[in-house]
């Protein structure tokens, strides 16, 4: 008799699904975005501004976050914004923002799509898309992304549990895309004092469930530029195959979550505090620059 491969209780823990079981896949999967590798024994960091504002903002930005140490450039381009009347993003012309500084800098780009009717424009610029916590159970996204031969970053629910999560990795990962990064965000509590609490318990617990490598964004975890360092670390020293930080030239002028983002300086010396992290828990955060894309 066939069984429902979601059904089955792993430990008592949790029901996970098959594709994205550990128990399926025991070796720890390695995402290649456009040659940086996120799963493998280098911390990889993910930085740039929340949203693509101008030309200025996001070349100074990136320029910067690249010096010091970010491998992959993050900046959206299409916005989930909680109301219709705040800045929505630069649409089309922020992916042909992303697109120029991608070449320039060598720097793999990492960027929101939102709709299924504009997965093959998002992925013909970006080189891995990411789907929100606002979309985490988008069924039709999820498969959508799943069928585009690019690495996806999947951030977890703000209601998700980790089951639930694991199951909408699932659906990209049965459309034949294992390319899947998880991300840790936070999720709603009745705490008030952050944006969201950061769940890092989330991070061993999906490290034993999943092969898929699990990152973490304590930008959006926390909402607080003074509390992201010691959430970044944190995650470093709990697993965490890298880290995904809003960073912005001027984030007192920032358009959208000015609040949560690191200015330049702030980013560099957490760079230099994560590394000393990394090589505690027997890891490394690669300075090398990435070859020209
Ligand atoms: C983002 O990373 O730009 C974002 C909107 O994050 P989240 O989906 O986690 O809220
Ligand atoms: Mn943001």
């Amino acid at each position: 008799m066939e069984t429902n491969p979601c059904n089955k209780p792993i430990n008592g823990e949790s029901s996970i699904p098959s594709r994205v079981s550990r128990k399926t896949k025991p070796d720890d999967t390695i995402v290649n975005v456009n040659g940086v590798k996120v799963g493998g024994s280098e911390i990889v960091i993910i930085a740039g501004p929340c949203a693509v504002e101008s030309h200025e903002q996001l070349f100074e930005t990136a320029r910067s976050v690249k010096a010091g140490g970010a491998r992959i450039l993050r900046g959206g381009a299409f916005k989930p914004r909680s109301s219709p009347y705040n800045f929505q993003g630069l649409g089309e012309e922020g992916l042909k923002l992303l697109g120029i500084i991608r070449v320039e800098t060598g720097m793999p780009v990492v960027t929101e799509v939102m709709d299924t009717r504009q997965v093959e424009l998002v992925a013909s610029y970006a080189d891995m898309i990411q789907i929100g916590s606002r979309n985490m159970q988008n069924y039709p996204l999820l498969k959508e992304a799943g069928l585009c031969r690019k690495p996806v970053l999947l951030k977890r629910g703000m209601m998700a549990t980790i089951e639930e999560y694991l199951m909408a990795a699932e659906y990209i990962l049965t459309q034949g895309n294992e390319q899947v990064i998880l991300c840790e965000r936070g999720i709603r509590t009745f705490e008030t004092s952050t944006r969201n609490t950061l769940d890092l318990s989330a991070v061993p617990m999906l490290k034993r469930l999943t092969h898929l490598p699990v990152i973490v964004d304590p930008s959006h975890g926390t909402g607080l530029r003074w509390m992201v360092p010691a959430m970044a670390k944190a995650a470093v020293a709990v697993g965490a195959d890298g880290l995904i930080m809003e960073v912005h030239y001027k984030p007192e002028e920032a358009i959208c979550d000015g609040y949560q983002s690191l200015n330049l300086d702030e980013f560099g010396q957490l760079m230099s505090d994560l590394k000393k992290i990394a090589v505690a828990v027997g890891r490394n955060i690669s300075l090398q620059k990435p070859a020209t894309v």
